[in-house]
């Protein structure tokens, strides 16, 4: 039986994989969308999500992606549970190799995503959404006069406690040296904003409470000497917002594809450096890294695909 080729494959179904296979499969396009686990990618450990535009009351991740899923899957574009573990971009036919099948198709979308790096200490990822945080425009109207923790001393963390310091009563970064990473215009604003102090040479040794953060072990990476923080009483809980880099899901495309730190470049349209594979989403070298922006540039990535398909592109 000769080999399938599909329109388009779409790498990932996260928010990004996801409006594009919703923008693919609406312009008729044979479309299939190939993810390793289950839909959403980071957006299913968010419990709230309080700022996608029109959202409802309550909206959970899981429950906009299930909404997601069915619009896509309403556009006619199909779903395969598989992992590529090889590419071969070129040409005018692409090809991905699984770890069940073979694939093929004239366009390539890769959305797979990238996780923020956890600290990897006991508790963390059991009070991921209770607590532990890798998102503060997601996550900080719910520590408004609340103590907050910054894990972190790159440009993330120092930016990052700088907004979180309109929210929390105040913020404290922890870093694991006496000196921060971040560029000296970003520490200068940190170092004169009065609701933030800094924990040097300290690392997060443990987080724990009884479903929800109540009490985080700190270790003195030079001294070794461990001390407990405990929520204030009257909070019961308090934030720890971790901002110690991204893991991009894009290893599979080193050597292949333009990429930069481990993502992959695009331009405003998500080209990326070989005709008819695109890039959406948090994979690629972006600055805002949100549900909305995935969305758009699924879209757009979509729309772009269409055109080259088309003839229209370049
Ligand atoms: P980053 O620059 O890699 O900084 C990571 C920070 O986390 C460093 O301070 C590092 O400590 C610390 N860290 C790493 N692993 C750790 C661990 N296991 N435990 C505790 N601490 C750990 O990451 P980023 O801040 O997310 O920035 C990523 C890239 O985006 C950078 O190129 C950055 O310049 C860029 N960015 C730019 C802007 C801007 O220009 N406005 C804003 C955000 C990000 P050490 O310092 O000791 O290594």
């Amino acid at each position: 039986m000769e080999n399938k080729i599909y329109d388009v494959i779409i790498i990932g179904a996260g928010p990004a994989g996801l409006a594009a296979g919703t923008y693919a499969g609406r312009a008729r396009l044979d479309t299939l969308i190939v993810e390793q686990e289950k839909d959403g990618g980071q957006i299913v450990i968010t419990a709230e999500i309080e700022n996608y535009p029109g959202g409802v009351e309550g909206e959970t991740g899981p429950s906009l992606v299930k909404r997601m899923s069915e619009q896509a899957a309403g556009f006619g574009a199909q779903k395969v549970k598989d992992t590529i573990v090889d590419v071969e971009l070129e040409g005018d036919v692409k090809h991905l190799i699984g770890r069940s099948a073979d694939y093929y198709a004239r366009t390539v979308i890769i959305a797979t995503g990238a996780n923020p790096r956890p600290i990897g200490c006991p508790g963390e990822r059991e009070l991921t959404g209770k607590g532990v945080s890798y998102c503060a425009t997601c996550d900080a109207a719910f520590f408004e006069d609340f103590d907050i923790y910054v894990v972190g001393g790159g440009d993330s963390a120092v930016e990052e406690a700088l907004y979180l310091a309109k929210f929390g009563r105040r913020v404290t970064i922890i870093h694991r040296r006496d000196a921060l990473r971040a560029a000296r215009s970003i520490q200068e604003k940190a170092f004169a904003c009065d609701k933030i102090e800094f924990m040097w040479n300290s690392r997060v040794a443990e987080l724990s409470g009884d479903g929800i953060l109540e009490r985080m072990v700190i270790e003195n990476t030079v001294t070794g000497e461990r001390t407990t923080i405990e929520a204030p009483e009257e909070d019961g809980t308090f934030g720890v917002f971790v901002f110690i880099g991204f893991d991009p899901h894009a290893q599979l495309f080193e050597g292949k594809l333009s990429m930069e730190n481990g993502y992959i470049l695009t331009d405003e349209d998500m080209r990326t450096s070989i005709p008819g594979v695109f890039a959406a989403g948090d994979v690629r070298k972006k600055s805002l890294r949100q549900v909305v922006t995935a969305a758009a540039d699924g879209a757009i990535a979509a729309s772009m695909a269409n055109k080259y398909l088309e003839g229209l592109d370049g």
